[in-house]
């Protein structure tokens, strides 16, 4: 289980998350909802180790892993999806998944690639295609195969769905519960509300750096400050 406590992150004299508590469990999906500019992916960056935060922990199974280097967060098992999926567009999608997997266990490395081609059927067809070639809805998959690669216990999102059609969505968003399902601990940046709601189980929203509601889905839907704020609802 990863544990985020009261994380500070500031770039100069602004601060960019205040104060930000939150948990991802393993086999659930929590959504992190907030508007542009809330601290959403500040916070996932410092997780994962590329932005340093300057108070607060961040534990995984009850082990400090705050402020380590990026590499050593994938080898404890926080995996970062970024905005923008970022694969390496000019080498294969083989290749970018052997780069997904260069911290992990090297024994282990042919089942987790045959895990994620089971998962995603349509990386293994397109072994060989530049990365860059593949289409918006491939991209993401081939990001999420990447990550997979490096055998994680806990997935950081960010926006996945950003830039998809809408039927797109809906099938990288039932990958995300896939992954879930395989027992993996979610932590989902997601615009598209409704869409993320379908497939999370907690939702924590996010305001100027701050954390304002969080709590279980069913109860997210019901509440009034929630609604308003991210699904246009009165
Ligand atoms: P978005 O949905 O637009 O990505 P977000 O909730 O992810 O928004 P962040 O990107 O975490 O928000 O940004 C939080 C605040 O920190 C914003 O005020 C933003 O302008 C500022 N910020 C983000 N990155 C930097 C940076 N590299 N340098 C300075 N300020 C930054």
């Amino acid at each position: 289980m990863l544990e985020v406590s009261d994380l500070h992150v500031s770039y100069g004299n602004v601060e960019a998350v205040r104060g930000v508590s939150l948990t991802a469990t393993p086999g659930r999906v929590t959504l992190v909802l907030g508007a542009n500019g809330a601290g959403k992916t500040t916070t996932l960056k410092a997780i994962a180790g590329l932005e340093r935060p300057h108070s607060g922990r961040v534990a995984l199974d009850g082990q400090d892993i705050t402020g380590l280097a990026p590499h050593k967060i994938v080898r404890r098992g926080v995996a970062l999806v970024p905005e923008g999926r970022r694969v390496f567009g000019p080498l294969s999608v083989g290749e970018n998944l052997r780069m997904g997997g260069y911290t992990a266990e090297r024994s282990k490395a042919a089942e987790t690639l045959d895990r994620v081609h089971e998962m995603f059927p349509i990386l293994s067809e397109r072994a060989g295609s530049a990365a860059g070639l593949l289409s918006g809805g491939e991209q993401q998959m081939l990001a999420f195969g990447r990550a997979l690669m490096s055998q994680p216990a806990v997935m950081l999102l960010d926006e996945p769905s950003m830039g998809l059609a809408p039927a797109v969505v809906d099938s990288i968003l039932a990958k995300v519960r896939q992954m879930a399902d395989s027992g993996i601990g979610i932590l989902m940046v997601e615009q598209n509300a409704e869409a993320g709601l379908d497939v999370a189980d907690e939702v924590v929203a996010i305001a100027r750096g701050e954390v304002v509601y969080a709590g279980p889905v069913s109860e997210a839907r019901d509440n009034a400050s929630v609604l308003r704020a991210f699904l246009g609802e009165a």
